[in-house]
C-alpha cells in the first residue's frame, strides 16, 4: 500500500484536507483514534494501566482517567517511559494494521506528531496543511473554547512551522477558504493516484 502522511499543526485544517480525501474514496487512519483504540477499557494496555496503578487511573465508567493519568506522567518521568511502553507499540502495530486493510488506491495517515513519533517512517511522501500562527490561534480558539493563550501553548510545544515545512514532501496553504484548499487537494490526489500506481 502506498501511503500519504498527511500532518499540520493545531487548527491547521488537517480534519479539512483529510475529509476530502476520504470524498474521493480513500481510506484515512487518523493516529489520534487509534490512539484513543488502544487504551479502550479491556484492551491489553488498558488492563496493564489498570494493574499499574489500581482504580484511580479510571473515571467511573472505567474508562482511562487522562487528567490523573497526565499528572502522573508529568511528574514521573519513569512513568512516562512506562506509559509509552505500552501503548506506543501497540498504536503503531494497529496503524500499520488498519493500512494494510485499506482498499483504496492509495491510504492516509493522518497524524498532528508525524515527524515527531516516527510515524512518517510508515509513510511513502508527507503532505504539509500550512497555516501562518495567527489563523491557526483564530481557528483552534473559534472551534473549540480553548482561549487564544492554551493554543499558543501548544503551538510552542509542537515542532516549529519552519522545521515542518522543511520536512515535508508537498505543502498545501490552508490560509484562505476550503475552496481554496480544495483546488490544491484535488492536484495532489491526481499525482498522488500516479505515485501510487506505478510504484
Ligand atoms: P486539530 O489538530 O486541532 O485537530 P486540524 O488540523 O484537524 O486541528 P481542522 O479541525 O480541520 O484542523 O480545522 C480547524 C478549524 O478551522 C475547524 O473549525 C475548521 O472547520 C476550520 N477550517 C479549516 N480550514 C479552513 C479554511 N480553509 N477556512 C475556514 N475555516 C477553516
Amino acid at each position: 500500500m502506498w501511503v500519504l502522511g498527511l500532518t499540520g499543526g493545531i487548527g491547521s485544517g488537517k480534519t479539512a484536507a483529510s475529509d476530502f480525501f476520504a470524498s474521493k474514496g480513500i481510506t484515512v487512519v487518523d493516529a489520534d483514534i487509534v490512539a484513543r483504540e488502544v487504551v479502550e477499557p479491556g484492551q491489553p494496555a488498558w488492563q496493564a494501566i489498570k494493574d499499574r496503578f489500581g482504580d484511580q487511573a479510571l473515571l467511573a465508567d472505567n474508562s482511562l482517567n487522562r487528567a490523573w493519568l497526565r499528572e502522573k506522567v508529568f511528574a514521573e518521568p519513569e512513568e512516562r517511559k512506562w506509559l509509552e511502553s505500552q501503548t506506543h507499540p501497540r498504536i503503531r502495530d494497529n496503524i500499520i494494521r488498519q493500512l494494510q486493510q485499506a482498499t483504496s488506491a492509495y491510504a492516509i495517515l493522518v497524524s498532528p506528531l508525524l515527524f515527531e513519533s516516527g510515524q512518517a517512517l510508515l509513510t511513502q511522501h508527507t503532505l504539509l496543511i500550512d497555516v501562518a500562527e495567527d489563523i491557526q490561534i483564530a481557528r483552534a480558539t473559534s472551534r473549540d473554547q480553548n482561549n487564544a493563550d492554551q493554543i499558543r501553548r501548544i503551538i510552542a510545544a509542537q515542532m516549529s512551522r519552519a522545521e515542518r515545512r522543511s520536512r515535508a514532501d508537498d505543502i498545501a496553504d490552508n490560509s484562505l477558504g476550503l475552496a481554496e484548499l480544495h483546488q490544491q487537494l484535488e492536484l495532489l490526489h491526481s499525482s498522488y493516484l500516479l505515485r501510487a500506481a506505478s510504484q
